[in-house]
């Protein structure tokens, strides 16, 4: 059966959706927000190498700057790393100055550990209002699937929330900061291989350029607004 793939919903300044094309077929996205950790990102590159996935690591600049060598590991991995500001805050609270602070120190951050200038973002807590997405100026990455994994912290349940609710095109939220998230990581990708799901990057399920300022969810979102 063919599926009607990528909606792809953007409500900046006001609430619409559109529904462009997609590569066919069952793809998702995993993406690895809040590290890097040295503690766990380490554990997920290991993972991701055996099973040679490619994903996204929404990284937080404090702790780029903290561990730029495992930074430019994740990128050199061929991992995309992308921007989830410096210190993690709710971006609409903020003055824009602020926003702008947190998004540069990261871009900076990233770029000296990685020499890789972020393309994409994700604010924290998914938390965005039309004048920081305009300072970002960059596409934003939302996501369908939330693990719950900082919520649960526990393998078996992060395991279910991805079996009772991923669906083609789905953009999965996980963090690599999470043990559980780890533990549960191998099961996950078994999981979804025996349903014959493809791991693509952001860029490979949205099958068309990413626009400045889009949201992004990927399909089946469950949230309402
Ligand atoms: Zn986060």
């Amino acid at each position: 059966m063919p599926v009607n793939f990528t909606e792809l919903r953007y409500f900046l300044p006001a609430a619409w959706h559109v529904t462009p094309p997609i590569s066919p077929g069952k793809r998702v996205a995993l993406t690895f927000d809040d590290g890097p950790n040295p503690n766990t990102t380490p554990q997920v590159l290991q993972i991701l190498a055996q099973t040679q996935i490619h994903a996204t690591f929404f990284m937080v600049g404090r702790n780029v700057t903290t561990y730029p060598q495992l930074a430019r590991r994740v990128a050199q991995a061929g991992h995309e790393v992308g921007n989830h500001t410096y210190d993690h805050p709710q971006l609409p609270n903020l003055t824009a100055a602020q926003v702008d602070q947190e998004l540069t120190m990261t871009d900076v951050a990233i770029y000296q550990a990685t020499g890789t200038w972020p393309r994409l973002m994700r604010p924290p807590y998914g938390s965005i209002d039309q004048t920081s997405a305009a300072i970002a100026g960059r596409p934003i990455i939302q996501w369908t699937v939330d693990s719950e994994d900082w919520k649960s912290q526990n393998a078996a349940i992060i395991l279910r929330m991805i079996q009772q609710t991923t669906t083609p095109g789905a953009i999965i939220l996980l963090h690599d900061i999470q043990p559980a998230t780890v533990t549960a990581l191998p099961n996950i990708i078994s999981y979804l291989q025996a349903q014959e799901y493809q791991f693509v990057t952001i860029d490979d399920l949205i099958a068309q350029p990413l626009f400045s300022q889009w949201q992004y969810f990927g399909l089946g979102d469950q949230r309402s607004y």
